[in-house]
């Protein structure tokens, strides 16, 4: 069966973002990381810092930003015992390390080191922007690391340094193919199509990563820029991305279960003379965050590198876990904290509201690089 396009339906969950009255968590709430609409988060994504050496343009402004104190971002040690709380006490089953850039961390062989050894099965992954990967990759592999998500959103020099602001696609592909001969495999790729600049890029970036047996995954631009650049017309949608694909590919969508995944996955057949298709060559994913969310069904937990819970990428309420941490609090109310926070979880993070980019939407105040996505 091919992929049917065309606009996205809108799903339910298209509720306001935030509710009008915060309901405290009751004593009965279900253990864990629970919420008030029966989810519970496992996979935590866990920010080491907010510094980056790119600046991509739906990311970070040109000049960068200010960046934290050294102070006040989280140790390895502060880390450590967060996820340890996390994982030991709240049902935690999946980390995902990122930032901004957390190769740029002199200690983060280090982390993975002690947090592979507090945690012998936890699936633990890193997005990255590949740079330096090629240097790091087999060290991270022999820490702990078990696979690993690269950035890429265009095979041309001028097309990377244009979105990137950095002229380091070299080493960027060296570390792409690094990450993979050091087992760090299956080695995800991350592109963001930006209308009028890679978009056009999409087939040749999937044929190419296809080719090296990469799985590629296509985000939809959020509006989490720090340039506040974002517009709803303007951003190339799912419906959008399963077109230009079709150019050169048949899409059908994945028989395994999505089992909360971000990424809606398709297998993927090369588009032959008439109506037929060629053999599977793999697969693709299509993360589709604004025009077909999958809210309902998140299981995400999120710490920013100063330690502050962020229970949606688009909460506007943030709760401190590394101050009370640092205050003496022990397990029980560092852990009690976090189930606090999560219990508000918005429904939804109402982006794909009709509209969104007039005058009444409120980006958020933070952009990617400053959650950790
Ligand atoms: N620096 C690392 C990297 O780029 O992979 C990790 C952090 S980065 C914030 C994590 C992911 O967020 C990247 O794949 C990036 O493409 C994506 N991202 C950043 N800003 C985005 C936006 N406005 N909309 C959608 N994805 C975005
Ligand atoms: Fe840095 Fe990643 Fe943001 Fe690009 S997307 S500026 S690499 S944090």
């Amino acid at each position: 069966m091919s992929v049917q396009l065309g606009m996205p339906q809108p799903r339910e969950e298209t509720a306001p973002a935030l509710p009008s009255v915060p309901a405290s968590r009751p004593a009965d709430a279900p253990a864990g990381l629970a919420d008030r609409y029966g989810r519970r988060a496992t996979d935590m994504r866990l920010s080491l810092t907010d510094k980056c050496n790119l600046r991509c343009t739906y990311c970070m402004p040109a000049e960068g930003l200010e960046w934290l104190a050294k102070q006040a971002v989280m140790s390895a040690e502060e880390i450590v015992r967060i996820v340890r709380i996390g994982v030991d006490r709240l049902g935690v089953r999946e980390l995902r390390l990122t930032g901004g850039e957390p190769l740029v961390r002199h200690d983060l062989v280090d982390i993975i080191t002690s947090l592979r050894r507090n945690h012998p099965e936890l699936p633990i992954s890193m997005t990255t922007n590949g740079v330096g990967l090629a240097k790091k990759a087999a060290a991270l592999k022999a820490a702990g690391l078990t696979r690993i998500n690269v950035s890429l959103d265009s095979l041309h020099e001028e097309t990377f340094t244009q979105l990137t602001r950095r002229p380091f696609l070299d080493q960027v592909l060296a570390g792409v193919d690094a990450a993979w001969a050091a087992g760090l495999g299956p080695v995800k790729l991350n592109a963001v199509l930006m209308r009028g600049i890679n978009d056009l890029e999409a087939p040749s970036l999937l044929a190419w990563a296809l080719d090296r047996g990469y799985e590629l995954r296509f985000i939809e631009q959020m509006p989490l820029d720090a340039d506040h650049g974002w517009t709803r017309r303007n951003m190339i949608t799912a419906a959008e991305i399963r077109q230009l694909l079709s150019s050169d590919f048949v899409l059908s969508p994945d028989p395994r279960a999505r089992d909360g995944a971000p990424a809606e996955r398709f297998e993927v057949r090369r588009r032959e003379a008439g109506s037929g298709s060629g053999p599977l060559l793999g697969t693709v994913g299509i993360i589709a965050s604004v025009t077909e969310p999958f809210c309902s069904d998140c299981r995400r937990t999120r710490i920013t590198a100063e330690g502050k819970i962020m229970s949606c990428l688009f909460s506007r309420e943030e709760f401190d876990l590394l101050g009370l941490l640092r205050s003496g609090a022990g397990d029980d109310d560092l852990a009690q904290r976090w189930q606090d926070a999560m219990w508000l979880k918005p429904k939804a993070h109402g982006m794909d509201h009709v509209g969104l980019d007039a005058p009444d939407f409120v980006q958020p105040d933070r952009s990617m690089s400053a959650i950790g996505g």
